[in-house]
C-alpha cells in the first residue's frame, strides 16, 4: 500500500547514509541546510506529506496548521515535549519517536554524571592539570557512591536501565512514578510522593518526560529533602527541575552536588553553576554516542519506510 507520493520536509539531518536513503525514496526538502529559520520551506506546504524532525527541533502546532496534507511526523529522539501531539491527534497525523535504542547510553550517562559529581572527577582532573596536586597535595574528600540509596524519578525505559546498573554498585533503589510499575524487580520500592523519595535517597536521578505535566516537579522542597550530602542527576529535561532553586541550594550548601545533562533554557546555562566544583555539566549529550545516534537515525528511516509500505509506524508515540 503506497501511503504517500508527496514531499518529505527534513528539518534535521540523519547523517549521510540515512539522508541518502531518504533522498532515494522521496522528494526531500532539506530544510536543515538553511536552518529553516525563516520558515521558507512552508512555501512548499501543499506538497509536504512527511516531516522528519527531532526531539529538540520539534515542530510547532502553527506549522502543522500550514501543512494541509501532512500524514506523518517522524522524530529523532524520545522526548515529545516539542512535538505537536494534540494538533497531530486532532488531524489523524501519525507521530513516531525513537524509544529503547537510546536507553542504555542515556543510563550510562546518568551513572557517569552521578559518579563524576559525587567523586568530583572533573574537579580532580582540573586539580591535576593545574599542577595543584604537586603544590597543594591531597585532593579534598568526596562522597561515597557504593552501597548507598538511589532514587529514580520516572522508572520508564531509561529509568529502568539506570536502575539495573544500581545493582552493580550495591545501591538500594526506590522510585516515583504516577503509579507503581508492574513486573519490575520486587526489591525496587515505590515512593508515593517525590519528596519522600528525596528524603530517603542519597542520590536522585530524574528520568521522567519534560513538558507542562512535569514542570518544576523537582522544586526547592524536593532538593532540600535530598540534602547537603545529596546529589541530583538530571538526564531528562531541564524543565523538570526548578533551576533557580537548584542554583540557590547548591550555592548555600543545602544541596550537595549535581550532574546535569539538561537545562531549563538550553543552551543557556546559569553562570553560577560553572563556579561550583560539586557540579558536573554536559551539553545535552546523553544519547550522543556514534552507535546510538546511528540506531536512532536508522529507526527514523525505518519508520518512514514502514509508513509508506504498510500505513503503520514501527514506534508510534
Ligand atoms: P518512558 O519510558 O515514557 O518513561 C517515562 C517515565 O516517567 C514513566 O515511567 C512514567 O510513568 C514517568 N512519569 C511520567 N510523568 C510523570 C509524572 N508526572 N510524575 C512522575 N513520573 C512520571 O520514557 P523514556 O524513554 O524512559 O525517556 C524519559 C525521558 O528522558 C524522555 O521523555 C526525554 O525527555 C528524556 N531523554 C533525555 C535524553 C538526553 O539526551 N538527555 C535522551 C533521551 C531521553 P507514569 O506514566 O506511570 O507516571
Amino acid at each position: 500500500m503506497e501511503q504517500t507520493d508527496g514531499a518529505l520536509a527534513q528539518l534535521v539531518s540523519l547523517g549521510a547514509d540515512c539522508d541518502a536513503r531518504l533522498a532515494a525514496r522521496w522528494p526531500v526538502i532539506p530544510v536543515y541546510r538553511d536552518g529553516g529559520a525563516d520558515g521558507r520551506w512552508l512555501q512548499q506546504a501543499a506538497d509536504i506529506r512527511l516531516v522528519v524532525t527531532s526531539a529538540r527541533v520539534g515542530l510547532s502546532p502553527r506549522a502543522v496548521a500550514r501543512l494541509p496534507r501532512l500524514q506523518a511526523i517522524c522524530s529523532w529522539g524520545v522526548g515529545c515535549d516539542a512535538l505537536p501531539l494534540d494538533a497531530a491527534r486532532a488531524r489523524g497525523i501519525a507521530v513516531s519517536n525513537t524509544p529503547d535504542v537510546l536507553s542504555e547510553c542515556v543510563a550510562d550517562m546518568a551513572w557517569g554524571l552521578l559518579l563524576a559529581a559525587a567523586r568530583q572527577i572533573p574537579a580532580g582532573d582540573r586539580y591535576v592539570r593545574a599542577g595543584q596536586w604537586a603544590t597543594q597535595g591531597k585532593f579534598p574528600l568526596t562522597t561515597q557512591v557504593w552501597g548507598k540509596r538511589l532514587g529514580v524519578l520516572g522508572l520508564g525505559r531509561i529509568g529502568q536501565a539506570i536502575a539495573r546498573r544500581a545493582q552493580g554498585f550495591g545501591l538500594s533503589l526506590r522510585y516515583h512514578n504516577r503509579r507503581p510499575v508492574a513486573g519490575v524487580d520486587p526489591a525496587w520500592g515505590y515512593a508515593d510522593a517525590l519528596v519522600d523519595l528525596a528524603q530517603w535517597a542519597d542520590f536522585l536521578v530524574v528520568a521522567c518526560p519534560g513538558g507542562a505535566g512535569t514542570r518544576h516537579l523537582v522544586d526547592a522542597d524536593v532538593l532540600r529533602a535530598l540534602g547537603p550530602q545529596g546529589v541530583l542527576v538530571n538526564i531528562a529535561r531541564g524543565s523538570v527541575v526548578d533551576e533557580a532553586a537548584l542554583v540557590a541550594l547548591l550555592q548555600s550548601g543545602a544541596l550537595g552536588g549535581a550532574g546535569l545533562d539538561v537545562f531549563e533554557h538550553e543552551p543557556e546555562v546559569p553562570a553560577a553553576l560553572a563556579g561550583i566544583d560539586r557540579v558536573v555539566l554536559m551539553p545535552h549529550a546523553a544519547s550522543g554516542t556514534r552507535e546510538t545516534v546511528d540506531k536512532m537515525s536508522r529507526l527514523v528511516v525505518d519508520n518512514l519506510v514502514a509508513w509508506q509500505e504498510t500505513g503503520r509506524l514501527l514506534t508510534p508515540v
